[in-house]
């Protein structure tokens, strides 16, 4: 990568930022599209974040990601939030258009991208079991509502969570959504009965890999897709249930490069293949 008086800056927003492969990843595509931006990690403390934005600004950086743990704190310090960022109450990706910073969340599109790139799955008239009610399974739910799947069961371990994610939704979209515990008896049931399953807790993660979000595969078929958002391992426990009986899956590398590419393209206009973010990522993995 050549570093020239012309180099526009990049970068990831987050704290901490020790594993963050986004810098690799953003990084390796900037080098084999010949684009001149370098992408750094940008890592604040939380009562500097107005002023970071400001000083970001003055440095004419074009555009940054945003993670943990700023996603929603950074809301009220951008000029302008697209609707989709809005309704969800985060953003992931921030860009510099006329001196303005403008937020956009790309985590439920990203999502949806890898899905269609590394697979057959169509997910219009789908039915969807989702385990989590965190900030990614809201924007991945609101995204594969949008997208008219039939129906969606959230599942999650405080049940109060699922129930607020479930009303939220619930005021923009009018499929059916049920929430369950994750603890409940009738849990395989919906499990059995949907399409599409995907873990969004951060059970199986690195350091815990040996967790995972669900004790009771019995329901099981060949005909469900599994989609973990880990990355890290690649192959948790969860995925690794689909693999044993030939189901479909995929991890959250997918997801990963899918919120790259779009977000790479917000800031530098430019449309790369998906597959130098999945091949960068496999890379900065190994
Ligand atoms: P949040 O903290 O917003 O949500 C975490 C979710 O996990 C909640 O539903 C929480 O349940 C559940 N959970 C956590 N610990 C446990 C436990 N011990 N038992 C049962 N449930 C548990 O996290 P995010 O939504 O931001 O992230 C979720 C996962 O997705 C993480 O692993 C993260 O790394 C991954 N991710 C991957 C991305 C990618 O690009 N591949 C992008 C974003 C996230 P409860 O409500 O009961 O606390």
């Amino acid at each position: 990568m050549k570093v020239n008086g012309s180099t526009q800056l990049l970068g990831i927003l987050g704290n901490p930022l020790s594993h963050t492969a986004s810098p690799a990843m953003h990084n390796s595509v900037c080098q084999q599209l010949k684009v001149n931006y370098i992408y750094v990690p940008i890592h604040i403390t939380n009562d500097d974040l107005e002023n970071s934005l400001t000083s970001l600004k003055r440095l004419n950086y074009k555009g940054f990601n945003v993670t943990i743990p700023y996603k929603e704190s950074i809301l009220p310090f951008l000029d302008k939030i697209d609707t989709k960022a809005k309704r969800l109450g985060a953003v992931n990706t921030v860009v510099n258009e006329n001196d303005q910073w403008v937020g956009y969340n790309t985590d439920g599109q990203g999502f949806l991208e890898a899905l269609e790139k590394e697979s057959n799955f169509q997910v219009e008239n789908t039915r969807v079991c989702i385990i989590g009610a965190g900030g990614s399974a809201r924007a991945i739910a609101d995204t594969l509502l949008e997208e008219k799947i039939e129906s969606l069961v959230i599942i999650n371990r405080t049940i109060e969570k699922a129930r607020l994610l479930a009303d939220t939704l619930k005021t923009n979209f009018t499929q059916r959504i049920e929430i369950k515990s994750i603890t409940d008896p009738s849990l395989s049931m919906s499990l059995n009965d949907s399409h599409l399953i995907i873990n969004a807790t951060s059970l199986g993660m690195y350091p815990n890999q040996h967790t995972c979000p669900l004790n009771d595969f019995s329901w099981i078929k060949k005909t469900h897709f599994l989609y973990d958002l880990i990355y890290n391992p690649e192959e948790t426990l969860f995925l690794n249930e689909a693999y044993k009986i030939g189901a479909p899956h995929l991890s959250g590398t997918g997801m990963l490069a899918g919120q790259g590419y779009l977000a790479f393209e917000y800031f530098t206009q430019t449309k790369a293949p998906y597959e130098l973010f999945r091949a960068a990522l496999e890379d900065f993995f190994s």
